[in-house]
C-alpha cells in the first residue's frame, strides 16, 4: 500500500548529478558536457546526466563487444548467470518506491501506474527471463541414421537497446531481459527525458554481479548517441522501442552499416470497438477512459479511437464524460491525482496542436482540448474527447501520444471492422460484445498484434506483445522475445 508521507519524504531527496556507465566503470561524458534534467511535475531542474556523443557510444560498444567475446557472460554457468539476475532483481524490488519516485520526477507518469508499471514490471520481468536461463534446452533434429543433427540458441553478440520515455525501467526490462539472459552484452541507451531511472538500475546491475562491459547504459541525444550505435559496425542487433520516424532512421541506418537486426516497437493508434450488446456499459466507459487517460496516454497500446455502434453513441458518451469528469489531473505524486503530467513541454504543445486541427478538419471537441496548472510551472492537459472525426482526419491517422481521445460511429460489425483498420497502425485494440460468435470473427478481422476483448488492460509478461503493419516487428515479453537475442545454429555430425 502506497503511503503520502514515504512519497513526500522521497520527493524531497536531493538528486546528485548522474553518470554513465560503461565497462564496468561510473564514468562522465569523455567530453564532460552534461544535459539538464527537467522536472514536468514543475519545470524545474532536477539534476544533470552526461550528454554522451559518439565516442562515449563507439567506448561502451567496443566494452561490450570484448565482454561478448571473451565469454564472461556468455559462457558463464547458466545457473550462476540466473542467479546473478535475480540478484540484481531483489535489489531493484529493494528501492522500488525510490526508484519509482524518481521516476516520476523525471518522466511525470501518476505514481499509483508508475508503482506497478515501472519498477515494479522491471523486477518481474528480470526475474522471468532469469528463470527461462537454465529451462530452456536445445534440439535435436530427425537425422537419417548416422547423423546427429544439432540445434543450438546461440547469443547474437552485442545488442543496442533504445527505449522511450513514457515507461522507462517497463520497455528497458523488456529489452535487457531477454538479451542478456541469452548471453548478449548490451549498450542501453535511454530517452533523453528519462534516464535516471536506468542509469540507477545499470549501478545495481554490477552490484549483483553482472560483470564489466556486460550492461552499459549511455545517455545523450537520440540523433548522437543513438545515430552512432544504429551506424556502427560492432552491434548485431538494435531493439527499439520509440516513434516510427526513428524506426525508419534505423533501418537505413542498419543498411549503410552492417545490416545489423533492428527489431521495432512502434507507435499505435488503437481502435476501442464497443457493441450495442455489450454486457455492462459502466464498466466499458471506465476502461475507455482508462485506456487513453492513463499515464496521460503516453502510452504506446493507448485506446486513442473509440469506435462505439450508433445506438448507443449518446449513452455511451454521456458516461464516459461522466467518467471523464471525475478524473483528478496534478501533481503525479499526489496519490489523489488520476492523471499527471505530460513529459515535456515540446510533447505538451504538439498535443495541444493536435486538438486544433482537429477542430478545424471538422471534429468537434466534447471535453478539455486546453494545458491546465501552467502556474506550478509544469506540463499537465485535460483530458480530452473529440468527436466527429473522420477516417482522413490527422487524429484518425496518427498517434498523439497524450490524454485525446478521437470518437467515431458505425452501424454495423464490417462498418467496424473498417473503421479499426483504417489506420497505418496495427499496435492493440479491444472488441466489447456479448456475442462469442462476434468475438472470434473480430478477433481475426482486426489487424493489430494484440485484441483484448470486454477488457482494456495492460497484459502480463507471459504475452508478447508487437506490432503489425507500421507497428513495428518482433515481440517483446513472454519467451517469443528470446528469439530476438539468439542465433540458430545448426552442427551436423556423421559417425
Ligand atoms: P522517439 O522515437 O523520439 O525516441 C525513442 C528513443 O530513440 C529515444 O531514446 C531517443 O533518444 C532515440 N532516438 C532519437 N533519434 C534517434 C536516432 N536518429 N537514432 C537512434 N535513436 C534515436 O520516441 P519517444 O518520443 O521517446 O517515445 C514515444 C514513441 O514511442 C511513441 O511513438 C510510442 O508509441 C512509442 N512507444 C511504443 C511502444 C511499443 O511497445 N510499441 C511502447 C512505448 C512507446
Amino acid at each position: 500500500m502506497l503511503k503520502q508521507d514515504e512519497i513526500n519524504r522521497l520527493r524531497a531527496a536531493n538528486l546528485p548529478p548522474r553518470a554513465m556507465i560503461i565497462d564496468g566503470e561510473i564514468c562522465q561524458a569523455l567530453s564532460g558536457r552534461t544535459r539538464e534534467v527537467i522536472s514536468p511535475i514543475d519545470g524545474t531542474v532536477l539534476t544533470t546526466i552526461p550528454d554522451g556523443a559518439a565516442e562515449d557510444a563507439e567506448r561502451a560498444i567496443a566494452a561490450a563487444r570484448v565482454a561478448f567475446e571473451d565469454g564472461r557472460w556468455s559462457r558463464m554457468a547458466p545457473q550462476e548467470r540466473k542467479k546473478i539476475m535475480h540478484r540484481w532483481a531483489d535489489l531493484i524490488e529493494a528501492e522500488a518506491l525510490s526508484l519509482t519516485v524518481m521516476g516520476v520526477r523525471e518522466n511525470g507518469t501518476e505514481i499509483a501506474t508508475a508503482i506497478d508499471a515501472e519498477a515494479g514490471s522491471a523486477v518481474t520481468t528480470i526475474r522471468y527471463y532469469a528463470e527461462a536461463i537454465d529451462k530452456i534446452y536445445g534440439e535435436i533434429a530427425p537425422t537419417p541414421d548416422g547423423i546427429l543433427g544439432l540445434i543450438h540458441h546461440e547469443p547474437v553478440g552485442v545488442v543496442g537497446a533504445i527505449v522511450p520515455w513514457n515507461f522507462p525501467l517497463m520497455i528497458g526490462a523488456w529489452k535487457l531481459g531477454p538479451a542478456l539472459a541469452t548471453g548478449n552484452t548490451v549498450i542501453l541507451k535511454p530517452a533523453e527525458t528519462a534516464s535516471l531511472t536506468l542509469l540507477r538500475i545499470g549501478e545495481l546491475a554490477l552490484e549483483a554481479g553482472i560483470p564489466a562491459g556486460v550492461l552499459n547504459v549511455v545517455t545523450g541525444a537520440g540523433s548522437v548517441v543513438g545515430e552512432a550505435m544504429a551506424r556502427s559496425m560492432e552491434i548485431d542487433v538494435i531493439t527499439f522501442t520509440g516513434s516510427g520516424g526513428v524506426g525508419r532512421r534505423l533501418l537505413e541506418n542498419a543498411a549503410k552499416s552492417n545490416l545489423k537486426r533492428v527489431y521495432l516497437e512502434l507507435g499505435g493508434k488503437s481502435a476501442n470497438i464497443v457493441f450495442a450488446d455489450t454486457p455492462d456499459l459502466d464498466t466499458a466507459a471506465r476502461a475507455a477512459a482508462a485506456a487513453i487517460f492513463k499515464n496521460a496516454g503516453q502510452v504506446c497500446v493507448a485506446g486513442s479511437r473509440l469506435l462505439l455502434e450508433r445506438c448507443i453513441y449518446d449513452e455511451f458518451l454521456d458516461r464516459l464524460a461522466q467518467v471523464t469528469q471525475s478524473l483528478i489531473v496534478g501533481d503525479p505524486l499526489d496519490l489523489n491525482s488520476n492523471i499527471g503530467a505530460i513529459n515535456s513541454a515540446r510533447q505538451l504543445t504538439q498535443n495541444l496542436s493536435f486538438v486544433d486541427t482537429a477542430q478545424a478538419e471538422g471534429g468537434t471537441l466534447l471535453l478539455g482540448g486546453k494545458r491546465i496548472l501552467a502556474d506550478t510551472g509544469g506540463f499537465y492537459m485535460e483530458p480530452t474527447i473529440v468527436a466527429q472525426v473522420a477516417p482522413h482526419h490527422r487524429l484518425v491517422q496518427e498517434e498523439v501520444f497524450g490524454p485525446v481521445l478521437a470518437v467515431m460511429v458505425f452501424d454495423d460489425e464490417a462498418e467496424a471492422v473498417k473503421l479499426a483498420n483504417c489506420t497505418s497502425y496495427g499496435l492493440a485494440g479491444a472488441v466489447w460484445t456479448a456475442d462469442l460468435a462476434r468475438t472470434l470473427r473480430m478477433i481475426r478481422a482486426v489487424k493489430t498484434g494484440m485484441v483484448q476483448v470486454n477488457r482494456y488492460a495492460q497484459v502480463d509478461i507471459t504475452s508478447p506483445l508487437g506490432g503489425v503493419k507500421q507497428s513495428g516487428n518482433g515481440h517483446d515479453r513472454s519467451l517469443h522475445a528470446l528469439d530476438k537475442f539468439t542465433n540458430l545454429k545448426t552442427a551436423w555430425i556423421q559417425f
